[in-house]
């Protein structure tokens, strides 16, 4: 339970995930965002009208993944660091996982860094494809790591 372990359940996983069949037409956001807050840039930030409004601030978001095209513009601007953009067609046998790091030094592209799950373990090896660190970052980084496509919904930070 998220409240005590601060990690999700795998209950909580499932109600987030993007079907098998939107995963395999491209890049999708899939927002893993599980307790009532006072905050919406992730809705704010979508131009695509894929977050639902919020109709009280504490509403958790709500996404509709046909209407998400992957675009990442959300990731940066998510204070709680929960959204991840994953693509399971990047290549045959690799998903490109991006994901929002707040950690320094920040790795180089062309580096292979630890592949971490949620709770923090070494699930196995990435390879850091992109850093993206401007200004529609907000300042936090996204960090694109191509991993093998089985744990395209298991990794979820770098070490
Ligand atoms: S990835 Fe882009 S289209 Fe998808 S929810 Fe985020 S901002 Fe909207
Ligand atoms: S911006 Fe992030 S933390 Fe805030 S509601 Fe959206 S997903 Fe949750």
């Amino acid at each position: 339970m998220i409240y005590k372990t601060g990690v999700p359940t795998e209950e909580d996983l499932q109600k987030v995930a993007p079907s098998a069949e939107r995963l395999a037409k491209g890049p999708v956001a899939v927002i893993e965002c599980f307790q009532k807050i006072p905050c919406n840039p992730c809705y704010t930030a979508c131009k695509k009208g894929a977050i639902k409004e919020f109709r009280d601030i504490n509403d958790l978001p709500e996404i509709d993944h046909d209407l998400c095209n992957g675009c990442g513009l959300c990731v940066s601007k998510c204070p709680g660091l929960a959204i991840f953009i994953i693509d399971e067609t990047y290549s045959e046998k690799e998903a490109l996982v991006k994901l929002p790091y707040e950690f320094v030094p920040l790795p180089k592209e062309g580096d292979t860094v630890k592949a971490l799950n949620r709770e923090g373990r070494v699930v196995g090896e990435a390879r850091v494809v992109k850093i993206q660190n401007g200004k529609y970052e907000d300042r936090t980084p996204v960090i694109s790591v191509a991993v093998p496509k089985e744990l395209s919904m298991v990794v979820r930070n770098i070490g």
